[in-house]
């Protein structure tokens, strides 16, 4: 491991998937333990904010940067936990916060093991992964994130954090109801060994083509989605400058899901009432599409204003095309909510973090 090495003023955008944010005030490479105690005492004695960077998927950096300590957390290692003699399909995997995520997925999948085969292909880190509790294809993280170890930026404790004390639920996490508190150091996946995966999404079912597929044939087929999507980093795609999803779906009350029907029937934009779609949810509230409201309130895909715009293959996806700031990207989503909000009368989340904003 390298000495811990603090740089001034270093421009942040290469280090997001949108190329887009101002400078760190204060900026390091973390790759192991010791380097980040001391990279925290650091940032103490000056009375430096500390902010944290995996891969930069999922933030939007201000244009005025981030004031205090960005720390990139790169620390490696994943391990297999020998079998448990009482869980005989079981295989724990501890993975720790730098490893990239679909590497860490790819390298179940080549072993066999099943959980996480639908997440194929998401960016990021692992530390990162838990944050929203990442999703796709009909597959959540919260399905096997056993446990998770995190270090307390308060007292610098660390501790492993039982599946319940996460709060996981659809993209919503602890760390989102506190943010800055902890860091996360790795996380414990409990794994199924030899088991036939869990293809529930229909488009994914389609694109799998059979009825017993293997881990493989599934995380083929999501990344064949996903790449269709722009939902793959790929430098040569300019629809992959983003942050995927920009707005999360609405979970609505099942008597504000009827007032959205209601609406959209009396607006005359939906005929009839099968024409929303809507997904039941087990605690009675119900689903809806970011993306089909945001269609159906007058955007389209491919849409452009000047240097950012909406994905030409996803609507949910707001893409920087070059030159463009993070103030302009914020823009564009704001008409795209409002559009929304005047149309169905629902307001749209953004999904992603922003950093430097205060
Ligand atoms: C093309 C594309 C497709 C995507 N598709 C999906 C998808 O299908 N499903 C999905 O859920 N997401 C998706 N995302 C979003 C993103 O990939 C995930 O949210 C990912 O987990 C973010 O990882 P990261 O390391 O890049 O996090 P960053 O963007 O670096 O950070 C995100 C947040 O997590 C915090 N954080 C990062 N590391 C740690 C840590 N070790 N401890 C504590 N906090 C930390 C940061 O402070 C920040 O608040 C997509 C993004 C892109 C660009």
């Amino acid at each position: 491991m390298t000495a811990l090495r603090i740089e001034r003023d270093v421009l942040l955008a290469p280090y997001t998937t949108l190329q887009l944010g101002g400078p760190a005030e204060y900026f390091a490479r973390i790759e192991g333990r010791p380097q980040l105690l001391e990279a925290l005492g650091w940032a103490r004695a000056r009375s430096l904010p500390v902010c944290v960077l995996g891969g930069g998927s999922n933030v939007v950096v201000s244009d005025a940067g981030v004031r205090g300590l960005v720390l990139i957390i790169a620390m490696r290692g994943v391990c297999f936990a020998p079998p448990v003699a009482d869980r005989p399909g079981e295989q724990l995997l501890e993975a720790h916060a730098g490893e990239v995520w679909d590497a860490v997925v790819e390298r179940c999948v080549r072993a066999g093991l099943s959980g996480i085969e639908c997440l194929s292909g998401i960016p990021g880190t692992v530390g990162a992964a838990p944050i929203q509790n990442i999703g796709a294809y009909g597959q959540e993280l919260a399905e096997c994130l056993q446990a998770v170890e995190v270090l307390d930026l308060t007292d610098l404790t660390t501790r492993w954090l039982a599946h319940a004390e996460c709060e996981l639920s659809y993209r919503f996490s602890r760390w989102k109801r506190q943010p800055g508190r902890e860091l996360v150091l790795a996380v414990r996946l409990a794994l199924q060994r030899g088991a036939t995966p869990n293809v529930r999404y229909a488009e994914l079912q389609a694109a799998v083509g059979s009825t017993a597929p293997d881990v493989a044939q599934v995380r083929d087929a999501v990344l064949g989605l996903r790449r269709g999507k722009s939902m793959l980093l790929d430098a040569a795609d300019p629809n992959s400058r983003s942050v995927g999803s920009f707005f999360m779906n609405p979970v609505l009350s099942a008597e504000a899901a009827l007032r959205v029907l209601q609406t959209s029937l009396a607006q005359g934009v939906i005929a009839d009432e099968s024409a929303l779609p809507r997904y039941p949810q087990p605690d009675g509230r119900v689903k809806l599409s970011a993306a089909w409201l945001i269609e159906r309130s007058g955007t389209h895909k491919g849409e452009r204003r000047g240097p950012v715009g909406v994905s030409s293959r996803h609507s949910l996806a707001l893409v920087h095309h070059a030159g463009g700031t993070s103030a302009a990207l914020l823009a564009l989503a704001a008409e795209l909510q409002a559009r929304v909000r005047a149309t169905f009368g629902v307001e749209l989340e953004r999904e992603p973090v922003l950093l430097g904003f205060d």
